[in-house]
């Protein structure tokens, strides 16, 4: 039976290339060259596709066609149109948006009129087309059903073959620390052998963890670039599919194509779209679990001398499946942030590299307006603050238009809550209360890292300590202090601020379990020797306690309790109103830099 199909389908085809009318753009606009939404996407970020058309399904769905015209290389002999379909992510249209894509709803392909006289051979070309069709369907139907990953071959095997990855670290700007922590994935992704050989072993997954458009897809191709190995992309979206099983059989075949090119990095975008907690969330979790057990299985699959590297980029690594996490998969984190004052400086650098400036822009300036911003963000202004000055028909870039492209995106991020001056103010003070309380506490073996006010996850800014040394066991004295550096927050707002805000709510709960353990269960209060709690029996390994005294005793160790943290507070207002100028010096540090290091904050404090 084949035998027949695969001959009518000869004799349509030579029909259709027949009657298909050469060098007619309306048709070829309508067919144009089909090729997976991920490859054409990676295809703009190369900058080979730009200024083409997003048209969506219909209102408020992301499910879109999309199409451009190849700009003419040597790499794509005729630049027809490429066409792609298929469900968007923020990143993806914020991409497309930066490539100047149209975006229109419910729209068609633009195909021109046709001529009344093609008319006829327009109806006989759509019978051989049906005809294509139904042939094309009974010869599939069996081949489906024999192999379903076979057709997905050529889903992975497509961006390897984009040409050299041109990505370097240079690109990525401001993320230093994530830079340096995968820097030596480098070397051994140059030379695998060589690790092997001294028996090092290096980690199969590395987890990068940040905010959208802070560059996490941009470093992982980078590390590719700069080891010149080839680098797989997916999303995690990509595999959620409506057949339990695709999924899965993508894994496979992704993983299968990575082994034969090996040295190689496959990068997994959005992994929470399949990597949530097993048995949590909605129904038709089916998919999502085969899909992320044919990765944790083919991860431990492979040895870790092969020369894979997973990554995998999210932005939620708390709803993840710990089995992702354990030793072997992504054991490692790499935090990417938001880019402070100096980040921000450098990403726009990078990013007006090919503009021409006029020379009253200041770049600081336009990073000291731009607190918030993300690297998609500030790539995005660069290109705006361009097009405006283009549509104003100027040579340079002024600042006048960085002005007003940031206006512009920051309307746009909705979302996003918009910093006030005063919040700032705030925030500073707050971290320059914790920062110098942890300065002043350095006797006591605390000793300060950095701190910043740039958000991160939920809180407001942060000040990082690094204990001397690691601590099985805490004096009295260095509790007490811990304490101090807890309330430090809070204290600078009252002193300088004259108000207090919610912003201290994390400093007071672990300020209030240290204080009640102190009490509870380390004797160090009036009440001396004694536990008053005790770890409930069922429960090994969790924290939960139960308490073992008497009621009474229980409201005399309360006000010991209370009696502690109040006597610690007033000990930490004395302080810091001693070293009022300090503070203030600090915290305006922070306003106009962002982030410190602690020996800035030790140097400003002399
Ligand atoms: P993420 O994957 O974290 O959402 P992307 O890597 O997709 O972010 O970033 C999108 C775009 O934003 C990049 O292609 C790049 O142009 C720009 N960008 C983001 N972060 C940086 C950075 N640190 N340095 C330079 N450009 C950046
Ligand atoms: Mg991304
Ligand atoms: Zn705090």
């Amino acid at each position: 039976m084949n035998k027949y199909v695969f001959a009518s389908l000869a004799v349509l085809i030579a029909l259709a290339v027949w009657l298909t009318p050469s060098g007619s753009p309306a048709v070829r606009a309508a067919d144009g060259h089909r090729v997976a939404l991920f490859e054409f996407l990676a295809e703009v970020q190369n900058g080979k596709l730009v200024r083409g058309t997003v048209a969506y399904a219909s209102g408020g769905s992301d499910y879109a066609t999309v199409s451009a015209q190849p700009s003419p290389s040597a790499e794509i002999a005729a630049p027809e149109l490429w066409i792609a379909e298929g469900k968007l992510t923020p990143d993806d249209v914020r991409l497309l948006r930066s490539a100047h894509f149209d975006e229109q709803i419910g729209g068609q392909q633009p195909a021109a009129a046709q001529p009344r006289r093609a008319l006829l051979r327009e109806i006989a070309l759509n019978s051989v087309y049906i005809g294509l069709f139904v042939a094309a369907i009974l010869l599939a139907v069996p081949l489906l059903q024999k192999n379903m990953g076979a057709q997905h071959t050529q889903f992975t095997g497509a961006l390897s073959k984009t040409g050299p990855n041109p990505t370097r670290f240079d690109h990525v700007a401001g993320c230093d620390e994530a830079k340096q922590e995968i820097s030596e994935v480098v070397e051994y992704l140059k030379s695998p052998g060589k690790f092997a050989r001294t028996g090092a072993r290096m980690p199969k997954g590395i987890l990068l963890v940040g905010p959208p458009g802070t560059g996490k897809t941009l470093l992982a191709r980078a590390v590719a670039g700069e080891a010149g190995v080839p680098f797989f992309s997916v999303s995690g979206s990509d595999f959620m599919e409506m057949f339990v099983g695709v999924g899965a059989a993508r894994v496979r075949t992704l993983f299968k194509t990575a082994a034969k090119k090996s040295p190689c990095i496959v990068f997994i975008d959005e992994l929470d779209a399949i990597g949530q907690q097993r048995g949590s969330g909605r129904q038709g979790n089916d998919e999502r679990e085969q899909t992320l057990n044919a990765i944790l299985v083919a991860m431990d699959g492979f040895d870790a001398h092969l020369g894979i590297i997973v990554f995998a980029a999210t932005n939620r690594p708390e709803i993840l499946d710990k089995a992702l996490l354990r030793p072997g998969r992504f054991d490692r984190q790499v935090h990417v942030n938001l880019p402070d004052l100096d980040g921000r400086e450098q990403i726009l650098r990078v990013h007006t590299g090919r503009l021409s400036l006029d020379h009253a822009v200041d770049l600081r300036e336009v990073a000291k307006a731009t607190p918030g911003f993300s690297g998609a963000d500030l790539a995005n202004l660069a290109n705006e603050a361009a097009l405006h000055a283009a549509r104003k028909n100027r040579d340079t870039v002024d600042r006048a238009d960085f002005d007003e492209a940031r206006e512009k995106i920051s309307w746009g991020r909705e979302q996003r809550r918009v910093m006030t001056l005063q919040d700032r103010k705030t925030i500073a003070y707050h971290e320059a209360g914790h920062a110098l309380m942890q300065v002043f506490s350095a006797e006591e073996g605390l000793r300060l890292h950095k701190v910043t006010i740039i958000p991160r996850g939920q809180s407001l800014g942060s000040t990082h300590f690094t204990p001397e040394r690691d601590r099985l066991n805490y004096s009295e004295a260095q509790l007490l202090a811990r304490l101090r550096c807890l309330m430090g927050g809070r204290v600078a707002e009252e002193i300088a601020l004259g108000q207090i805000t919610s912003g201290a709510a994390g400093d007071i709960e672990m300020a209030s379990n240290i204080a009640r353990s102190m009490v509870f269960e380390w004797g160090m209060s009036p009440l001396g020797f004694v536990a008053l709690t005790q770890r409930e029996a069922q429960m090994a390994g969790s924290n939960a306690r139960q308490t073992v005294a008497a009621g009474e005793t229980m409201a005399r160790a309360e006000e010991h309790v209370l009696a502690l943290l109040r006597d610690q507070y007033a000990e930490t207002r004395r302080i810091l109103t001693e070293r009022r100028p300090q503070l203030d010096t600090v915290a305006a540090a922070l306003l106009d830099r962002e982030t410190l290091s602690g020996e800035e904050v030790i140097r400003l404090c002399a």
